[in-house]
């Protein structure tokens, strides 16, 4: 890390935004929690507190939910669809318009590089908005050809009008802050629905800035709430509550799994993101130019603090030794330092805990049969650093490559001439189902391969492609349902049929 790097200040725009009070956001106003409460947010790359913003109890969630549901019946009820979409478009210029800002307040939260921060800001931030706003004009429901209901007289009309599905409420988690927001708030903008959005306590402030930009956009009061809060608080009162309709979930398998058993009091309609463990299969053919530095790219994104992260490779054992000699130089040369750094391709992890849990896994991994190829130490001084850390034969016995470690781990191990059955069934012996690579110039068993592993997302000679257009989401305890594209938007909607009989 390099020492001017931490003497690097955000913005004097920046520094103004983060001294103002950062109190919920609950039907267009600013209030503070019930309770008084206050949560720190630290900057993990230098260990300070940045500023603290209001925790929301269940008695906040109650006011948003409650400011949610008018939304659901006043002005956003009454405009057309091409006012949405009119709001959103404006809602992506906003978010364009602020780019500095937004990505210093996220790096600050955070940690991740700059740049980084940036491409996902006008990609996942102002492009997805814009793709959704695009979809706001074209719901709508069917008229179906139905059977006589009865001899006497035959002539009916069916079709469906398909309606948002109400009061959504959105949990998200810190490692992408504004992407993160964004997938939820654009479907359910172009669905018509309301929202109450609980941001990861770790990482509020780019939630709450996205809400007052909404705002300012002309998204009407209450349609957007933002309830920083922790998660056994904040996040398990709005999962549970009565008056939720849906909840979208991103995290961990295990917080997903209380998620359901909270819901189930008022069936709410569920959706969720979990953890990965993605593979990333290489074949003799494969272009290793190509695929070095895709495995890396893939494995150390966000610090590999991202659920499609491509930590388990499984190599050819002819090509084992020159695809692990690449992936090690390369990612042994990644200097990790603070995102502010114009220079930093790799950021701290999110917190002390997160470093010390990553640490674990590696320590664990040192003393396992695996070699270890690069990296495997945490840096010294202020920040979360770790070291990008790349184990080599590893196998699936071994708890760093059963595990989501959700740090810079990749674990490497090969595969013989076998059949691509058996390659697929040690891809896939994995409770876990998000993404996954092929790689090698054999369309044949591109394809072959690509159908026989079991996640929500594969990809051919890349890893983990993702687009507002390309349906997402994961198999087996990867989650429930998919986010982005068309499919995106069907579990903010609900079906209603009609039917005339004349
Ligand atoms: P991660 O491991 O990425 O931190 P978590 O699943 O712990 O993921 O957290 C994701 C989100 O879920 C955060 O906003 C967190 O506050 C929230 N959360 C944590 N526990 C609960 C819970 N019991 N009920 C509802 N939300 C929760």
């Amino acid at each position: 890390m390099s020492a001017a790097a931490e003497t690097i200040a955000p913005s004097t725009q920046t520094q103004e935004w983060l001294a103002s009070d950062h109190n919920l956001l609950i039907d267009g106003e600013r209030v503070a929690a019930e309770s008084g409460d206050r949560i720190e947010v630290q900057d993990p790359a230098t260990e300070a507190i940045v500023t603290t913003v209001a925790g929301a109890g269940p008695e906040d969630i109650d006011r948003a939910v409650a400011a949610a549901r008018r939304a659901l019946k006043g002005e956003w009820s009454t405009m057309t669809s091409y006012e949405r979409a009119r709001v959103m478009l404006r809602f992506a210029d906003e978010i364009e318009a602020h780019l500095p800002l937004i990505a210093e307040v996220e790096v600050l939260e955070n940690g991740l590089p700059r740049m980084i921060s940036e491409f996902t800001i006008l990609k996942f931030g102002a492009e997805f908005m814009r793709y959704f706003a695009g979809w706001a004009t074209k719901i709508h429901g069917q008229t179906i050809p139905v059977s006589p209901m009865d001899a006497r007289n035959g002539e009916t009309l069916t079709y469906t009008r398909r309606e948002p599905i109400g009061v959504v409420g959105a949990i998200i988690p810190w490692n992408a802050p504004l992407a993160m927001a964004i997938l939820k708030l654009a479907p359910s903008l172009a669905a018509g629905c309301t929202m109450v959005l609980k941001p990861a306590e770790l990482t509020p402030l780019v939630a709450l800035l996205l809400g007052e930009l909404a705002h300012k956009a002309g998204v009407p009061k209450g349609v957007i709430n933002v309830v920083p809060g922790y998660g056994h608080e904040a996040g398990a009162a709005l999962a549970g509550h009565p008056d939720v309709d849906k909840i979208s979930f991103t995290g961990s398998t295990a917080v997903g799994k209380d998620i359901i058993r909270a819901s189930a009091g008022n069936l709410k309609k569920v959706t969720l993101e979990l953890g990965g463990k993605s593979p990333f299969v290489v074949f003799p053919d494969a272009d290793l130019e190509r695929a070095i530095p895709g495995a890396v790219r893939g494995c150390f994104f966000l610090q590999g603090q991202n659920c499609m992260a491509s930590t388990r490779l499984f190599v050819h054992e002819d090509i084992y030794e020159p695809m692990v000699e690449g992936i090690a130089a390369m990612a042994g040369g990644m200097q990790p330092g603070p995102g502010l750094d114009p220079a930093s391709m790799l950021g701290p992890l999110i917190s002390e805990q997160q470093r010390d849990r990553v640490m674990g896994y590696i320590d664990a991994g040192k003393q396992s049969d695996a070699e270890l190829r690069c990296g495997g130490e945490a840096l010294p001084g202020k920040g979360f650093f770790v070291r990008p850390t790349v184990f080599g034969q590893t196998n699936m016995e071994m708890k760093i490559a059963r595990e989501e470690i959700f740090g810079p781990v990749m674990c490497i191990q090969t595969f013989g001439d076998s059949d691509l059955d058996t390659v697929a069934d040690e891809a896939n012996n994995t409770i876990y189902g998000l993404s996954g690579s092929v790689w090698t110039k054999d369309i044949s068993v591109a394809h072959r391969m690509a159908a026989k592993i079991d996640s929500g997302q594969v990809s051919i000679n890349c890893h983990a492609a993702v687009d507002p257009a390309i349906p997402f989401g994961g198999n087996k305890q990867s989650g429930w349902g998919r986010e982005f594209g068309q499919e995106g938007l069907e579990p903010y909607l609900k079906t209603k049929a009609t039917t005339v009989l004349f």
